[in-house]
């Protein structure tokens, strides 16, 4: 389906959801790319591996020709965003604009990369947690082509993509996010905060591995990886939704699924996600402090086992020791082995978390 938005200036957009395969439990929907018919038209997102020639096609029944664009703004590298990416490139010759990170990120540097077979992952490959029996089907294809694309670096603030028409470097979910405000009445927000899906928040952790590629522009792991990364990014978006009350929100996913639309208030969804994040953090101390104190023993209490199958393991794995790390970084967790802790007897998450500016 393709959908258009016009917004009270008169602004248009299309939406143009490109189908996912993954499901389950985990399930994240359609990717909502978006076409922001702005002076110069340019495109948000280029669905997943294989969606280019669909994408296109949608396009074609909005009534935007590829020549009308600008560009495609890359919103962050996930796969289910740029992974139809090098296709559309290739079939239209459209400029590539993303964050100065995803520019790094997805190059190889075999003389760097942390493992013998990550050698031809691309950067931002390398600390990714999904199974080989996943990666082999859903992206060994796709990195290939990828790392020969030309990017466009854009950081925060006013830029060259139009008129009123602002970038906000956002990381936290991934490194490289970028939410684009447009004026006073709409922001896209790629999955930085999603209806009904909890964004997954990075690892400080994975830094290590992307020190040498990343490290003279970012120095420091906490300014674009991590829980508390990723819920400062969630603070500064609330502002733009208290200063601006009646912002539409355009999220990746999710924005109708199951045959209903999902409208996104921006500040209530925010507080409703860092909530849940609070939450979390109680559930893991809770769990620790019973004396369950490895990381698989976390995920086991915590998660229905419904959501521990194939990938989904991983995916658990990963929101808990993102936890873990805020929570050892405050002191109400110790850690005493590799991704093995111990409860303090502090809950200082509570305040911190509540109060992050
Ligand atoms: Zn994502
Ligand atoms: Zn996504």
């Amino acid at each position: 389906m393709v959908v258009r938005f016009r917004l009270p200036s008169g602004l248009d957009i299309f939406g143009l959801p490109t189908e996912n395969f993954y499901s389950g439990n985990w399930d994240l929907g359609p990717t909502w790319n978006y076409a922001v018919m702005a002076d110069t038209p340019f495109l948000v997102d280029a669905g997943r591996y294989g969606r280019g020639d669909q994408l296109l096609k949608m396009m074609d029944t909005a009534g935007v020709k590829p020549s009308d664009l600008g560009f495609v703004l890359i919103s962050h590298g996930h796969e289910d965003h740029d992974g139809g990416l090098a296709e559309l490139v290739a079939m239209t010759s459209l400029k590539v604009k993303a964050h100065a990170i995803y520019d790094l990120l997805i190059r190889q540097y075999p003389e760097i990369a942390p493992a013998d077979y990550k050698r031809h992952f691309p950067a931002k490959c390398w600390h990714c947690f999904m199974p080989e029996s996943f990666y082999a089907v859903n992206c060994l294809g796709y990195h290939r082509v990828l790392q020969h694309l030309e990017v466009e670096a854009v950081g925060s603030g006013v830029n060259s993509l139009g008129t009123d028409i602002v970038t906000c470097h956002l990381p936290g979910h991934s490194p490289d996010c970028l939410a684009l405000i447009l004026g006073e009445e709409a922001v896209i927000v790629g999955d930085i905060l999603l209806p009904q899906i909890t964004p997954w928040p990075t690892r400080l952790e994975m830094y290590g591995d992307i020190a040498g590629v990343v490290g003279p522009m970012f120095p420091e792991a906490a300014e674009i990886l991590g829980l508390q990364c990723y819920l400062q990014s969630l603070r500064q978006l609330r502002r733009l939704g208290m200063a601006h009350p009646d912002m539409q929100v355009f999220p990746a996913h999710r924005f109708y699924y199951d045959g209903q639309w999902n409208v996104v208030h921006l500040t209530q969804r925010i507080d409703e996600l860092i909530e849940h994040h609070v939450r979390r953090c109680a559930a893991i101390v809770d769990i620790v402090s019973r004396g369950h104190g490895t990381v698989e023993e976390i995920v086991q209490r915590h998660f229905e086992p419904s959501l521990l199958q194939g990938p989904g393991k991983h995916m658990a794995m990963n929101e808990i020791l993102s936890h873990c790390e805020l929570l050892v970084d405050l002191g109400d967790l110790v850690e005493t082995g590799r991704h093995q802790y111990e409860g303090s007897g502090t809950r200082r998450f509570e305040m911190v978390i509540s109060t992050l500016e």
